[in-house]
């Protein structure tokens, strides 16, 4: 990769306090199956993934989530629902769905995907599934242990705000990726 490229996405940030919430839930799994579990500090919701960017492309995508994001709405969401890619049964990736706002969560990462789009940036392949990856899998029998003892614990987040994105920068590292906010883009007022 050259150095001056900058992996890019776009998403929605998770309080803290529904972080600490989602952290508590799965402290004991955590304790007890060796999977690739994500960083609370680093959960997020991601609406598109750009891959590679010069920093010029940087400008324009951090550009059009602004204007994008000026024309969308606040709304509330909350997290709830456990989920795996590709399959409960063949889990690869454990993840908590978006319980509440996640119709108005595909409306954005549309109008992101679509903007960015005319712009000249591909589109995603697969269909858009709202979702804040908890833990990545190589063992499988870990895996679906770990999936359906989260079956068997229902959880539901606090609602919160969602009143803007943001366009981050991630940093692959040894230890999981570290996540930098390049550009911050607020909703319209209500
Ligand atoms: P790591 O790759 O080290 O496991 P990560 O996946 O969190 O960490 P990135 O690969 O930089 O870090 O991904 C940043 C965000 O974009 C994550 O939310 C990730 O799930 C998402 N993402 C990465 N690749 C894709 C892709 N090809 N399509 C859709 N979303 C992706
Ligand atoms: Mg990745």
């Amino acid at each position: 990769m050259a150095a001056d490229l900058i992996r890019t996405f776009v998403a929605i940030e998770i309080p803290s306090s529904v972080r600490e919430e989602l952290d508590a839930a799965i402290a004991p799994l955590r304790r007890a199956e060796r999977l690739r579990w994500t960083q609370p500090a680093g959960w997020h919701l991601t609406l598109k993934f750009l891959g590679e960017l010069s920093r010029e492309d940087v400008k324009r995508v951090s550009a059009i989530c602004t204007r994008v994001a000026s024309s969308l709405r606040p709304f509330d969401g909350a997290l709830g629902g456990w989920g795996a890619f590709p399959s409960p049964h063949r889990p690869r990736v454990l993840w908590v769905g978006m319980q509440r706002g996640a119709e108005a969560t595909v409306t954005a990462a549309k109008a992101v995907e679509d903007a960015l789009f005319e712009a000249g940036f591909p589109r995603e392949g697969k269909p858009f599934h709202p979702h804040l990856t908890l833990a990545r899998i190589e063992d499988p029998a870990a895996g679906s242990r770990a999936s359906a003892v989260l079956q068997e614990h229902p959880f539901a987040s606090a609602a919160f705000r969602v009143d803007r994105i943001v366009v981050f920068q991630s940093v692959l590292d040894r230890g999981g990726a570290r996540y930098h906010p390049l550009a911050v883009c607020p909703f319209a007022k209500t």
